[in-house]
């Protein structure tokens, strides 16, 4: 029986719960994904087997890595240089 490394007195047992997680900008749900969760404090632990294939799982789908910074490219535009007006 495991117990809960979070409030100490509870009981971690397994359940199923709808794992969200991010995939770059997209939110990727997964259902039914096995969880260790505290009958006391509700603290949730993954299980490691399952992350590990759901992982394997996403960036074969993706082929591209998860955060990558949006790169800006900024447009030159051509502002027309107003000759010196002067009075
Ligand atoms: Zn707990």
């Amino acid at each position: 029986m495991l117990g809960c490394n979070e409030c100490q007195v509870g009981k971690m047992s397994l359940s199923y719960i709808t794992y969200m997680t991010w995939l770059g900008e997209e939110m990727v749900m997964v259902p039914d994904f096995p969880a260790w969760v505290c009958d006391v404090c509700g603290r949730r632990e993954y299980d490691q087997l399952a992350m590990a294939r759901l992982s394997m799982l996403l960036n074969s789908e993706a082929g591209k890595p998860v955060s990558r910074p949006r790169t800006i490219h900024p447009v030159k535009g051509h502002k027309s240089a107003r000759p010196n007006v002067s009075d």
